[in-house]
């Protein structure tokens, strides 16, 4: 992906003072997204790049069994694995969208949902909708995702992840 690092840092900023609601929600389960035993946080293609160019104290960058096709090559998904502290300026996508995630309906459409992954850890994952996250914040996750799938290998990618998505639903459904 070109400029990919550049691309993650502006959509970053989307995510600096918006939060999934008004309140810290931190406070009212003591962080648990940032405090489990998973190992890390999937990174979206090429976001890899940030953390070379940050190379942030705390969080270090391992490749997961996860794997994609684009253009007849295998391309493995990376995760960033934190010891449950950071600098929020220097987070990853993910844990700045936590509890949503971006989610490839059938008709190839990129969606907004509540994480499957989530709904074990985290108490809005678990009792909220969509509709009763900030606005805000969901419109950016929306606008972030819109971006991102101008690039023909995050599409790749967006295949693959929703199917993983997939499989943790069947257990919440
Ligand atoms: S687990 Fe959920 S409620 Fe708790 S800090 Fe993380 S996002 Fe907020
Ligand atoms: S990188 Fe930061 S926000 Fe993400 S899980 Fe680790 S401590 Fe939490």
């Amino acid at each position: 992906m070109m400029n990919a690092a550049y691309v993650y840092l502006q959509i970053y900023r989307l995510f600096d003072y918006v939060t999934p609601v008004r309140a810290d929600c931190g406070r009212l389960c003591g962080k648990a997204c940032c405090k489990g035993d998973d190992s890390g946080m999937l990174l979206f293609p090429g976001e890899e790049e940030v953390f070379k160019l940050l190379n942030p104290d705390g969080i270090r960058v391992e490749k997961t069994q996860l794997q994609y096709e684009f253009e007849g090559k295998k391309h493995t998904v990376s995760l960033a694995v934190c010891g449950g502290a950071c600098d929020r300026f220097q987070r990853p996508l993910a844990c700045r969208i936590f509890p949503l995630t971006p989610y490839l309906s059938k008709d190839g459409k990129v969606e907004i949902i509540v994480d499957p992954r989530g709904k074990g850890i985290c108490p809005m994952a678990k009792a909220m909708l969509l509709e009763d996250f900030d606005g805000t914040f969901v419109r950016n996750i929306r606008r972030a995702f819109t971006l991102l799938m101008k690039n023909a290998r995050f599409r790749a990618f967006m295949k693959m992840y929703s199917d993983y998505l997939d499989e943790f639903g069947r257990f919440y459904d």
